[in-house]
This record gives C-alpha cells, structure tokens and sequence, in this order.
C-alpha cells in the first residue's frame, strides 16, 4: 500500500447522477501514480461509479461509510462486507465519529466491524480523534491511544497491514477549524510509535496515518509535509472534483 493518500467522505450527500457528474469531471485529472485515491461514496452509488472508474482506465478507489459486522441475515437496511465488495468497493471507513455519536458504536464493534470486512477482503480506514473537551483537558494522546488499543491494536499483523489510519479531532470535522500541522504531527507519530511497539518498526513504517478535519486545498500541503502526516481523509472539500483534485495534487 502506498503511504500517499487522498481520501474523500462523501457521507450522506449526493444523488447517483450527482456522483455520475463529479465523476465525470474528477476523472479528467492525470493524478501522481503515487498517491492512492479513495472516495467514500454512499452505498446506493457504489456500483455506478466503480464501473465509471473501470471505463475510465483509472486508478481510483471506492469506499464504503460502514458495514455491518455479519456476512448476511436479519438485519434489516444493512449491507454486509461481501455486499459492499461485490458491488465495487475496496475500503470500508470504520468508526467514524458521527457512526460513533449517532449511531452508538462502541470500539468492540468498530473491532467486529474491522475482521469482518478484513475477511471479506476489504481495506480499512480507521476512525479516532479526541472531542473538543479532551484536548482542552490535554488528555487528547491518552484518548486517541485507548481508541486505537481497545479495536485494532487486537488485530493480527497480517490483518494489520490492511489498516489505513485516520486521526481526525472531532473539534475540527466540518467545522473550519484545522488542528495545526505541529498538533498533527504530534498524535501521529504518537500513533506509529503505538503500532512499533505492538507489530514492530516495519509495519509502522509501512502504515499509512490520514489527518482528517477540515483539510482542504489552502491547508493540505502543508500539513502533508509533515513526515507521519501521509495523506488526509476530507469531508466538506471532496465534495467538489476541483477542490478534491487540488488536494490529490498536494503532496
Ligand atoms: C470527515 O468527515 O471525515 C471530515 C474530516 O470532514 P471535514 O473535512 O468536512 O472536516
């Protein structure tokens, strides 16, 4: 896996056609061969527009924004991993923190919901980050290591190589509020030594960390730059193909 990433979350917008459309444009782009692009789309565009990417010849990659934690059963308006896969997606976004506030879930199940989809063959990009009254408490690299140490840090090393990181503070989601690229900096290579010392300096290395919260165009070379800072997961800004596409170019 290339350290390099530009992850957008779509969430909870855009139409089928309105993603047809982005896509139409995102796709004009010749992007660096070494940055990998992932869109996190909603589950109903999944399809439409992994099969617009494959016409296309590019190497773009689709995400899901969650996954159920069984490979199939009564669990009405839930997707399974295999669903998910099936339909064009090679990532799955886990823990997020509006999936943790709005939806209950717990690092357990963040944990269930990653071997699941690791099973199936799907890529995760891990969610954690400290809410605005922890950072004041400074307790923020306490927070976000228990989050890491109580899912995926209970994974197997071969699974683990499957795990994108993306530490995205809560204070900064959607909010225009950017962490500085020092506050960044900081958590992240806190989070590889956290990884060095369960699966080794290998694994580490090889470990791509994403800063998530309010990245967008004016901010993401910068924080970029920074050495444990491999790329970003971005919300509002990937919504438009040529605010997303600056992003991509900014490594
Ligand atoms: C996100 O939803 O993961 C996110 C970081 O959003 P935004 O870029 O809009 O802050």
């Amino acid at each position: 896996m290339s350290r390099n990433i530009a992850a957008g979350n779509w969430k909870m917008n855009k139409s089928i056609q309105e993603g047809v459309s982005f896509m139409d444009s995102f796709l004009s782009n010749d992007f660096p061969e070494d940055v990998n692009v992932i869109l996190g789309v909603p589950s109903v565009s999944i399809f439409a527009l992994s099969q617009q990417i494959k016409k296309s010849g590019k190497s773009i990659n689709i995400a899901a924004q969650n996954c159920h934690q069984n490979t199939s059963g009564a669990f009405t308006g839930e997707l399974s991993p295999s669903m998910i896969k099936g339909a064009g997606a090679d990532y799955v976004i886990l823990g997020h923190s509006e999936r943790r506030a709005y939806f209950g879930e717990s690092d357990d199940l963040i944990l269930e919901k990653s071997k699941a989809a690791l099973a199936e063959g799907l890529k995760v990009i891990f969610c954690c980050g400290e809410p605005l009254e922890v950072r004041k408490e400074m307790t923020h690299i306490e927070y976000v290591t228990n989050q890491i140490n109580q899912s995926i840090l209970k994974l197997n090393e071969s699974d683990m190589q499957n795990i994108i990181i993306a530490y995205e503070p809560i204070w900064a989601i959607g909010t225009g509020e950017t962490a500085s690229s020092q506050q960044a900096q900081e958590m992240h290579a806190e989070i590889r030594n956290v990884i060095a010392t369960e699966y080794g300096e290998n694994i580490a290395a090889k470990t791509s960390i994403l800063y998530g919260g309010s990245v967008k165009p004016a901010n993401a070379k910068e924080l970029f730059s920074q050495p444990d800072v491999d790329g970003g997961l971005v919300g509002g800004a990937s919504l438009d193909a040529g605010s997303f596409a600056e992003i991509v170019f900014s490594f």
